[in-house]
């Protein structure tokens, strides 16, 4: 008998097969752009499946052929990772806008229409609004306090073909309801042309959150942040059934945007203490919050533990996320003064942007990563002058809550 085991007990093995190299304990790094074929008939085996131009035999696997199209650290990195959001497949990308730049690229055509919430990634919005348009394509977005009617009214008459939600939002951790979003996907789609849900599941992913389960038909990533999760990197995946992610792999072999080996190769390294880091992240934010909450000159917390059941957030979080996460914004009494005040004055935290990683990091959206949106905008989502966000890592939770605490001391109001 087999027992089927945990994510987090095959992230040392899975896929990879010792035997083929030398009986390495480890995958070494296949820092090779082309592999040798036995003969000229598997070279023509391994173009045809490759190339699609004929289904798998029964126990047939894809060959290796060049690594712009496949690589074993890619590869067994791919297996791996779709083990956590129980995805058919998965692909690799050499950063998260790429991973979603290429699914966009796939699933719309000139005269298409897409719905995306608000807000979205800077790079994703700009990608969006800025550059989608030159190939007539438009987006429209939707925040979380429409219903599934003025969603429908939105979408009247533009032609949607996808629907990407990014859950929760950056950087006050709004949460959008995905299986609203499919509901509405559903109502838009004809069956010559289904309009798919397309998730960007970064912020609490791939651990915390499934949106595959929650009726999505594609998760993408920024492998950057948490898979990553040593700010060492830059990648992307996107996760999905077959059907779907063939069509995504195929362009990505065009655009030739894949990771190369060494990316494949650290990240696999990552994936292995993927558990261990983001469940003690997790706790330590649990922790920074609850001081945060209390602290006189903090004015709010924005943290999705502190959510309550009179609060209409409340539902989805239970509905859909196995845990609060480990980022955590708040607004310091004041303005840019006070807030700066506190950045400047932190000793153990990082002032950068990013997220996800093993150290802590601290920066001011509204002049920093949020700094491109629309200043009407950025009040209705509410990036005020005086919010700070809060990446939170694997150090001891005690000595954070002391390096806010001295920062927060160092205002004079
Ligand atoms: C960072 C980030 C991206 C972009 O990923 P890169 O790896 O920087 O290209 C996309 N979405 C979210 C939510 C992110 O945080």
């Amino acid at each position: 008998m087999m027992r089927s085991f945990a994510p987090e007990s095959l992230m040392m093995s899975h896929g990879y097969k010792p035997e083929l190299s030398e009986g390495a304990v480890k995958c070494p790094i296949f820092q090779t752009s082309t592999f040798v074929f036995k003969s000229a008939q598997e070279g023509k085996d391994f173009f045809e499946l490759a190339y699609g131009k004929r289904e798998k035999n029964p126990g047939e696997q894809p060959g290796l052929i060049y690594s712009r199209l496949n690589n074993p650290d890619l590869q067994i990195l791919e297996e791996r990772l779709a083990l956590w959001d129980k995805a058919d497949e998965c692909a690799v990308f050499e950063s998260g806008m790429s991973a979603i730049s290429t699914v966009l690229l796939e699933f719309l055509r000139p005269g298409d229409g897409m719905l995306y919430s608000k807000p979205v990634y800077g790079g994703t919005d700009h990608f969006i609004n800025k550059l989608m348009p030159q190939y007539q394509i438009k987006g429209l977005g939707f925040t979380n306090s429409m219903n599934e009617e003025e969603m429908l009214a939105l979408a009247k008459g533009k032609n949607i073909k996808l629907i990407y939600v990014e859950t929760p939002a950056n950087p006050t951790n709004a949460l959008f309801d995905l299986k609203l979003c499919r509901k509405v996907a559903d109502q838009l789609s004809t069956s010559e042309s289904p309009v798919y849900v397309v998730v960007d599941n970064t912020y609490m992913g791939p651990l915390w959150q499934h949106p595959l389960e929650l009726g999505a038909d594609l998760v993408v990533y920024s492998a950057t942040k948490y898979i990553g999760g040593h700010s060492d990197l830059i990648a992307g995946a996107v996760l999905g059934r077959s059907e779907l992610m063939s069509r995504v792999r195929r362009l990505r072999t065009f655009l030739g945007n894949m990771a190369g080996p060494w990316t494949g190769w650290l990240l696999m390294r990552s994936l292995e203490t993927l558990k261990v880091r983001m469940s003690q992240q997790a706790l330590n934010a649990e922790k920074v919050a609850d001081f945060l909450r209390d602290h006189p000159k903090v004015s709010k917390v924005y943290y999705l533990g502190h959510l309550t059941e009179s609060d209409p957030q409340y539902q989805i979080f239970k509905s859909h996320l196995t845990c609060a996460g480990a980022m955590v914004s708040f607004d310091v009494k004041g303005g840019e003064k006070e807030a700066f005040r506190f950045l400047d004055s932190l000793k153990l935290f990082k002032l950068a942007v990013s997220l996800g990683s093993t150290e802590s990091l601290a920066e001011h959206p509204a002049t920093m990563t949020h700094s491109d949106v629309d200043e009407k905008d950025r009040i209705e989502i509410g990036i005020s002058e005086n919010l700070v966000r809060l990446s939170i890592g694997v150090e001891h939770f005690e000595d954070l809550i002391w390096d806010i605490s001295q920062a927060l001391d160092q205002i004079d109001r």
